[in-house]
């Protein structure tokens, strides 16, 4: 019974005495060799050269912050819930009078994890976010010896502040719109 459209016949032939010294097919390997040393190469010298991720690249998340630093997240859960890997979890708190410059919204996320070891780098926590709060950046997570590395906190995933960091502001933020 043929279980694919690409069976190939194997050729079953006694070698003859040029194939069985195999110089033939050591020949054939070493052009394949030769070939590729004027081939232009694909090899990249990480981490002194990067690769140019393409722009739906969707890499390491960053939590949000409108034109005035305050955090755009209001802690709904919608991210979480999204999430197919459970990577990730937020503990929600109550804005507090005077602290309208800190938080957009009057709820906001007092503790927010994801675990990056579960991420699969989807992006449904980006599309399921209804405050432009959370999105996939162009960088990813550097590597790490411990598992605990793997576990970004708040502090690890909030974009820098617009107004005392302009520039880490505009690089965190990429390309990504603007609609706050
Ligand atoms: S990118 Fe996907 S897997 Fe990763 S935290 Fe977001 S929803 Fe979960
Ligand atoms: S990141 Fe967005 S979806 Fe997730 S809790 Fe914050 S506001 Fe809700």
């Amino acid at each position: 019974m043929q279980l694919t459209q690409r069976a190939k016949q194997v050729d079953r032939r006694p070698m003859t005495w040029l194939e069985s010294i195999y110089l033939w097919n050591i020949a054939k390997g070493m052009m394949i060799t030769l070939r590729h040393l004027f081939m232009k190469k694909k090899t990249v010298q990480y981490p002194e050269e990067k690769r140019t991720f393409s722009k739906v690249f969707r890499g390491l998340q960053i939590l949000n912050r409108d034109e005035q630093g305050r955090e755009n997240c209001t802690a709904c859960g919608l991210c979480a819930v999204a999430c197919p890997a459970e990577a990730i979890s937020m503990e929600a708190a109550e804005r507090q009078p005077g602290e309208e410059h800190l938080y957009r919204e009057e709820k906001y996320a007092a503790k927010y994890e994801i675990n990056m070891l579960r991420c699969i780098f989807c992006g449904y926590c980006e599309e399921a976010c209804p405050k432009d709060a959370i999105y996939l950046s162009q960088t990813f997570a550097p590597s790490n010896y411990g598992r605990d590395g793997f576990i970004y906190k708040k502090q690890d995933l909030l974009i820098p502040h617009p107004i005392e960091d302009p520039a880490g502001f505009a690089k965190a933020r990429g390309e990504k719109s603007v609609t706050n």
